[in-house]
């Protein structure tokens, strides 16, 4: 959490919105449309569990509606407030432009915490959330679209989807009302890890650029870098287990809410996960040092940081002493305004939330447009790859019988051409060419500009002008 000096989450991203208008060429009336909120939506309801009636309170937030639906997620977690739900809102609008998905920004949430009811309350609660939602058109496929965040997952995600269905029994694109629903349930291949996924992208592409690895001061691959992660819930996790598994990253540190787990040879993220689930926290995992000041290992050295949970976890407090040369923002709002430019200062590269963190609504994007169109995502390239493979073995056969030969396929033959139509594939494919494209266009600004230090100056630039040119085409 960030000390008590320095501005709310809000404030933050509203500072460092300020810092890129100013070196920007913006009406500013424009600039003031587009920094404030539309507006936000607090519900307070009651519930009637184990006989007794427990009020609620939640919020969904609208920042702008340069583009509907809205996006957003929706979390749970007995800290989620107006300041907080407004930040992430206004967080999603600039997401979504930098990443090209044609959405406004949204988002909601819900104090409680879920892990002190069983499954069948959150359930009651979860669908009267989402009723009190629908019925003012803050659910809905074609004005606003939630999502998962901290606290939530597919299964809320299904009942937010069956409510609105049962709410709107006409509405056949009901499905499209929410992303990261279960597969069976109108979900897509690769949504759950899709966050994560993204940041594994992120940094990949990252390290394909030899002057941006050297402007953080590192020097090579991936491969063999210490990184420290602070949160293992799913964007965590999953971007832990894909970088130590696919690119040979160390996961050196792993911070939890009991403490940090120390291993410089590097932690088998897949052990860490399994013994939380099992035992509720890390207490008591073998094959590592444990420290009970979970945020003190924010400071160790390592060559990348990863800070995948709550905002304001590097703050004014200890930014001066945070080691890590690059930070990847996994988490919304990671990094206060106070400390980025302490880390900037620094040195320190931080590949910026908006960017880092995208992959989750990209895949949402894919979804979205999945339960849209009514086929299977990959189906019509599915039918396409079919006609070409079968094209070939025609050619294949007409051919050897023209020489008098005898042609049968190798085993993998068809698989060969039917590769890209796999949904899963196609789905990490789209995400990978979308990290890809909106880090160049970051990047551009960033190495072009002179009046432009750092990666999140640059992605403000990228997603405000994208912002503007949308209500500049479509009036206010
Ligand atoms: N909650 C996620 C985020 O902060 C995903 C949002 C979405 O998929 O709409 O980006």
């Amino acid at each position: 959490m960030s000390s008590q000096n320095e501005p709310s989450f809000r404030e933050s991203v509203d500072l460092m919105f300020n810092r890129a208008v100013s070196i920007m060429d913006l009406p500013p009336g424009l600039e003031e449309k587009i920094r404030v909120c539309n507006a936000t939506y607090t519900v307070r309801f009651g519930v009637r569990l184990r006989g007794k009636i427990h009020t609620f309170t939640g919020y969904r937030s609208v920042h702008s509606e340069h583009m509907e639906p809205v996006k957003g997620g929706i979390r749970y977690a007995m800290g989620v407030n107006q300041d907080e739900v407004e930040a992430l809102a206004a967080l999603m609008t600039y997401k979504c432009a930098l990443v090209e998905a044609p959405f406004g920004g949204s988002k909601g949430g819900l104090c409680i915490d879920p892990r002190e009811y069983e499954e069948h309350e959150l359930e009651l609660i979860t669908r009267r959330f989402a009723y009190e939602l629908a019925k003012r058109d803050l659910i809905h496929p074609s004005q606003n679209v939630p999502a998962p965040d901290m606290g939530t997952g597919e299964r809320e995600m299904a009942w937010i989807a069956d409510q609105y269905a049962r709410m709107n029994t006409t509405d056949i694109n009901s499905r499209a009302c929410v992303t990261g629903k279960p597969l069976n349930a109108g979900g897509i291949a690769g949504r759950v890890e899709a966050t994560g996924r993204g940041v594994q992208y992120a940094l990949r592409e990252f390290f394909r650029h030899p002057e941006d690895i050297a402007k953080a001061g590192l020097s090579g691959t991936l491969d063999g870098k210490r990184v420290i992660v602070q949160g293992l819930g799913n964007v965590g996790y999953h971007a832990a287990k894909f970088l130590s598994e696919e690119d040979g990253a160390l996961i050196t540190g792993i911070i939890e809410r009991d403490g940090a787990l120390h291993r410089e040879e590097g932690l088998d993220v897949e052990a860490v996960r399994n013994w939380i689930v099992k035992h509720g926290g890390i207490s008591g995992y073998p094959d590592a040092t444990h420290t009970a000041d979970g945020a003190a290992l924010l400071e160790q050295d390592c060559d990348i940081l990863i800070p995948a949970a709550l905002e304001g976890v590097i703050n004014m407090s200890n930014a001066a002493r945070i080691k890590a040369p690059l930070i990847i923002e996994a988490a919304n709002g990671p990094v206060t305004a106070g400390a980025d430019e302490v880390l900037r200062d620094k040195g320190t590269v931080i590949i910026p939330d908006m960017y880092a963190n995208a992959g989750g609504v990209t895949v949402s994007y894919f979804e979205w447009v999945k339960n849209l169109s009514h086929i299977r995502f990959g189906r019509m390239q599915r039918r396409q790859e079919e006609a070409r493979h079968q094209l070939v073995v025609d050619q294949m056969e007409s051919l050897s019988e023209a020489l008098g030969k005898t042609w049968s396929p190798s085993p993998d033959f068809k698989q060969r051409y039917l590769r890209g139509a796999d949904e899963l594939e196609l789905v990490r494919s789209g995400l990978d060419d979308t990290m890809r494209i909106a880090y160049q266009s970051m990047r551009e600004v960033w190495h072009d500009r002179d009046d432009v230090m750092d990666l999140r100056t640059a992605a403000y630039l990228v997603s405000i002008e994208k912002v503007a040119a949308s209500y500049r085409a479509k009036g206010l």
